[in-house]
C-alpha cells in the first residue's frame, strides 16, 4: 500500500490545479482520475463548447462575406468539424500529461504520481482504485 501526504479526486481543473499547488508545498501527492485528464475543462465542456462556437461563428461570418459577392460557400462536412474539434481536445489533454511527466522527470523527490481508475473512499485515510480505463 503506498502513503501519501494527500490524494486528489478528479484531474480537472480544480484537482490538477490542488495537485500542482500540494507539490509546490512539498507533499507527496497522488492524483487519480478515472476519465480523461483535463475533466469539463477540456471534454465535452468549456474547450470544446467553446472551440465549436468559435468555428460556427467564423463560418457564419465567412459565408456572409461570400454571399455579398453572390459567391456559394463551400460545404462544410460535420465530421472534418469534429474531427478538429477532437485534434484540440487531444492536443490539450497531450499538453497536461506532458507537464505531468517533465515535472516527474525533472524532480529528484517523486512528490507527484498520477493513476488512473475510480477513486473510492474507504475509510478516512484509506483510498481504493478501482480499475480505470485512461482515455
Ligand atoms: C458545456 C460546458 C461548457 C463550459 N464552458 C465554460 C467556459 O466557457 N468557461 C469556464 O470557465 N467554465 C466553463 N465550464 C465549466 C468548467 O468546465 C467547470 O467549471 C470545470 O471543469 C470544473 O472543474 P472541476 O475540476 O471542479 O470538475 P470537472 O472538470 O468535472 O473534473 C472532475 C474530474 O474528476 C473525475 N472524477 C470524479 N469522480 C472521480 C472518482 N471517484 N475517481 C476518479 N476520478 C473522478 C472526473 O472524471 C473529472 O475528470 C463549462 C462546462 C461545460 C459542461
Amino acid at each position: 500500500m503506498n502513503k501519501y501526504d494527500l490524494v486528489v479526486i478528479g484531474a480537472g481543473p480544480a484537482g490538477y490545479a490542488a495537485a500542482m499547488r500540494a507539490v509546490d508545498f512539498k507533499k507527496k501527492t497522488l492524483l487519480i482520475e478515472r476519465n480523461r485528464l483535463g475533466g469539463a475543462g477540456i471534454t465535452n465542456g468549456a474547450l470544446s463548447s467553446k472551440t465549436w462556437w468559435e468555428l460556427s461563428r467564423e463560418t457564419a461570418s465567412f459565408r456572409k462575406s461570400l454571399n455579398r459577392y453572390n459567391i456559394h460557400a463551400p460545404q462544410v462536412a460535420y465530421a472534418d468539424v469534429q474531427g478538429e474539434v477532437c485534434r484540440d481536445v487531444n492536443e490539450r489533454k497531450a499538453m497536461l500529461e506532458e507537464h505531468i511527466h517533465q515535472l516527474q522527470r525533472s524532480r529528484n523527490d517523486q512528490l507527484l504520481d498520477l493513476k488512473y481508475g475510480q477513486a473510492k473512499l474507504r475509510t478516512p485515510n484509506r483510498i481504493e482504485i478501482l480499475a480505470g480505463e485512461q482515455k
